[in-house]
């Protein structure tokens, strides 16, 4: 299958491209490199031995799909691109909807024109409503977003659900993921923070390798076994099968589904930083410090669903994850700028 692959220069989508390859399709990559570097696909091309045909384009610029769909054979798309960062959603609103809604908007307007109704989208866990009880399941409730970029996450479900029932002929996938991390095992292609990384497994492995000085660890006095907050955390390659596994799924059913991407584990930001040092041989020197506005104390994934429709589960470990970020950050202490 021919898979147009929007933000396909970016950490999940990089990965995907590689899982897709392997798995006998052929991306195709669109990205405006906001917050990515082409360098990736390089890296991409290197690990499988296949070119990632690459477009250097916004998906905001309608005409320019309307040129992308014109001139590729395009059997689905797997939508990536998007605006990320939660801090930077609360100052700059405006940027996040636009950015975020307009690119989903146009997609499905120019895939509708030219007959292409199959489209994985990259959702979150954080569209679930904070109150819910754990672990969060598909029908759990959603909405109750503490930022703009959950609410335009939420949204764009939203939109995409209402495009499934406007026009049966659509089939879309809502992909929830829990708290992506690691690197491919080859260390060629991660995770390249712009600045100061705001999520938790960039800030050790940089802290590790001595670009920062020390992690801050946000609370320690949540209701949780060490008081650290918990999530669930699941590897970059496990996340990118999950894509494959989605696809044929989308391939086969037309209508709307939702499934989240998760192990199903619950780990501290402490289990974390010990992790890591055990599996690394490396020291993560932390202070503990005020909770971060807007975090719940527990997050993690029930699924099941995944497993039983999708056939797919995570298959890396903990210290998978923490070995792999290690060698992409050790191999390439500046991300992909040289
Ligand atoms: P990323 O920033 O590495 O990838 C997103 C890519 O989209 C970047 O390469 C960026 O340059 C590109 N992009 C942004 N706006 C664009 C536009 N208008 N046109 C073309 N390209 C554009 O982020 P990621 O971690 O790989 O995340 C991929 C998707 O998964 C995003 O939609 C993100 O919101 C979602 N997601 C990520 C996480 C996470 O923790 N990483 C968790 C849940 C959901
Ligand atoms: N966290 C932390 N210090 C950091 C970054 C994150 O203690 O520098 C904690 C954060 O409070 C949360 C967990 O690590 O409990 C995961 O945070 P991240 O931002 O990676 O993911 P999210 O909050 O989106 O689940």
């Amino acid at each position: 299958m021919n898979v147009l692959v929007t933000g396909g220069a970016g950490y999940i989508g990089s990965h995907t491209c590689v899982e897709l390859i392997e798995a006998g399709h052929q991306p195709i990559a669109v990205d405006n490199l906001v917050n990515a570097s082409a360098e990736s696909l390089r890296r991409v091309a290197q690990i499988t031995g296949k070119e990632v045909p690459f477009i250097d384009g916004d998906v905001c610029d309608e005409a320019l799909m309307e040129k992308v769909f014109s001139e590729n054979e395009i059997d689905c798309v797997i939508h990536f691109a998007g605006l990320k960062a939660v801090g930077e959603s609360v100052e700059k609103p405006l940027a996040y909807y636009s950015n975020n809604l307009t690119s989903t908007m146009n997609l499905c307007r120019v895939m509708g024109r030219h007959g292409v109704k199959k489209i994985i989208f990259s959702s979150s866990a954080t569209v679930y409503d904070r109150d819910n009880t754990m672990p969060l399941r598909e029908d759990s409730k959603i909405g109750n977003c503490t930022n703009p970029y959950g609410w335009t996450k939420f949204m764009c479900e939203e939109i995409l659900r209402d495009v499934a029932k406007a026009d049966k002929e659509w089939s879309v996938v809502l992909l929830r993921y829990f708290n992506p991390v690691g690197a491919h095992p080859s260390g060629l292609i991660g995770e390249h923070p712009n600045g100061i990384p705001n999520n938790l497994m960039p800030f050790i492995s940089q802290t590790a390798i001595g670009k920062r000085e020390k992690l801050s660890v946000f609370g320690n006095d949540y209701p949780t076994p060490d008081g650290t907050g918990v999530r669930d955390y699941i590897h970059v390659v496990d996340l990118a099968k999950g894509h494959v596994a989605a696809m044929d799924y989308l391939c086969s059913h037309t209508g709307e589904a939702v499934f989240n991407l998760g192990t199903g584990n619950g780990y501290s930001v402490l289990d974390m930083v010990k992790a890591f040092e055990k599996a690394n041989g490396v020291k993560v020197p932390y202070v503990i410090a005020p909770r971060r506005s807007g975090d719940v104390a527990v997050c993690y994934a029930d699924p099941a669903k995944s497993a039983e429709v999708l056939g797919w589960h995570a298959q890396y470990n903990l210290e998978d994850m923490c070995r792999d970020t290690w060698h992409w950050q050790s191999m390439n202490p500046n991300g992909y700028d040289k």
